[in-house]
């Protein structure tokens, strides 16, 4: 293994997922739901199997797709991109996330980031040979997310090529603020660097949140610098398609399809008109997606508070930190090794996607995208006493 790689190991996810099945616990771990998406969408990939869409489509993506992403922007966000040469659909948002830094990144270029940060963002800039300037979030007294605005301001430099923006925030659920947003889209501006925004909880801001969601993209003088990434997983819950795409100026786009094309050439053909016909399902299917996963997290916000933990109620995602500290805990992955055999849950320690572990030595994170019975089950095992 090159030795820029070394110091990865087997990511959390899998380990966690991994344990949950030899312990038989409930997995609140890694993110994925335990139900299926959209019938329309699972009927139309069925249909485009049977009808032969089995061979390679376009290395960008097959027509329709593209045109669904781009109506799809206009429709929710008000954002403008042509689906011929602005838009490259990807296998899922890792692979866009990968291509993006690949694509922009000469090695030593500098890429500032907010930690926690979503574990493939880390190794995709060492693989660029580029390196991380990461911005750490912390719990503010009202138990929100916040960064020091002069921790940014300190991270970009004269070797910024660019930020990767994640709102929603997985793993915290914060959702950033047109405020800080704001400041984001100027150091971009003032310093030349592009943003890539990895969107993929767009559709998971909930209705107490602060304010709604707001891609950069939408910002001044951000749409030409910013590649937008979002992905069919979470809004459909498909998380196992891995169909993904980035949207974008034409030269940044290009940029991104010169990389995929060697990554991965091309994508699962049969799945994306299938994407493309959820995309279209009218507003009332993205509106109750989010009715029922604020449930979901406010039921399992309520288990952990009451089984003692310091819950940071998110405020977007499918996902809930919490501190252990309350229940006596002082190291999260400790507490996440045992607590299978413990209590038979799953979660996963936020401090492996720190680069200053410290920060996070306390947090948690549970995944609330399970059935409501699931999430009942979970609660009461942590709620007994070990
Ligand atoms: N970004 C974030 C913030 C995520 O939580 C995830 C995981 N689901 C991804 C990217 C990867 O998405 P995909 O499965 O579409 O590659
Ligand atoms: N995005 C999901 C999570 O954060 C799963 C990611 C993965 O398994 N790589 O849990």
């Amino acid at each position: 293994l090159v030795a820029r790689m070394r110091p990865f190991g087997t990511t959390i996810f899998a380990e966690m997922s991994a344990l949950a099945v030899r312990t038989g616990a409930v997995n609140l771990g890694q993110g994925f739901p335990d139900t299926d998406g959209p019938p329309e969408m699972l009927a139309a990939a069925a249909e485009a199997l049977r009808s032969g869409r089995n061979q390679y489509p376009p290395g960008p993506g097959v027509p329709e797709l593209r045109a669904a992403v781009s109506a799809h922007q206009r429709r929710f966000w008000g954002l403008e991109y042509d689906p011929d040469g602005e838009v490259v659909v990807t296998a899922g948002a890792t692979e866009a996330i990968a291509a993006a830094i690949l694509g922009l990144c000469e090695p030593g270029d500098e890429v500032v980031c907010f930690e926690p940060y979503y574990d493939s963002y880390a190794a995709s800039i060492t693989l660029a040979g580029a390196v991380r300037r990461p911005v750490t979030l912390r719990p503010d007294p009202e138990g929100r997310y916040a960064f020091d605005p002069d921790a940014l301001r300190a991270a970009f430099g004269p070797r910024t090529r660019l930020v990767l923006l994640n709102s929603p925030h997985n793993p915290t659920g914060k959702v950033f603020t047109p405020g800080e947003l704001e400041l984001v889209a100027q150091l971009c501006r003032e310093h030349g660097a592009y943003a890539v925004t990895d969107e993929v909880y767009e559709h998971l801001v909930f209705t107490d949140a602060a304010s709604g969601h707001v891609p950069l993209a939408t910002l001044p003088g951000m749409w030409e610098r910013t590649l937008r990434i979002s992905s069919a997983g979470k809004t459909f819950s498909c998380t196992g398609w891995k169909v993904g795409w980035v949207s974008g100026p034409r030269p940044l786009v290009s940029a991104v399809l010169r990389v995929k094309q060697f990554l991965t050439f091309v994508n699962a053909a049969p799945l994306q008109p299938a994407v493309a016909v959820a995309l279209a399902l009218p507003d009332d299917y993205f509106a109750e997606f989010r009715r029922g996963m604020q449930a979901r997290r406010d039921q399992l916000v309520g288990g952990l508070t009451d089984a003692g933990f310091g819950v940071l109620v998110p405020e977007g995602t499918y996902f809930v930190t919490a501190d252990i500290g309350p229940l006596g805990g002082v190291d999260g992955v400790d507490f996440c090794r045992s607590l299978p055999e413990r209590c038979g849950v799953v979660a996963v320690p936020t401090q492996v996607f720190y680069d200053d572990p410290e920060a996070g030595r306390r947090l948690v994170r549970f995944a609330f995208c399970k059935r409501p019975e699931v999430l009942t089950e979970a609660v009461g095992r942590l709620r007994r006493p070990a």
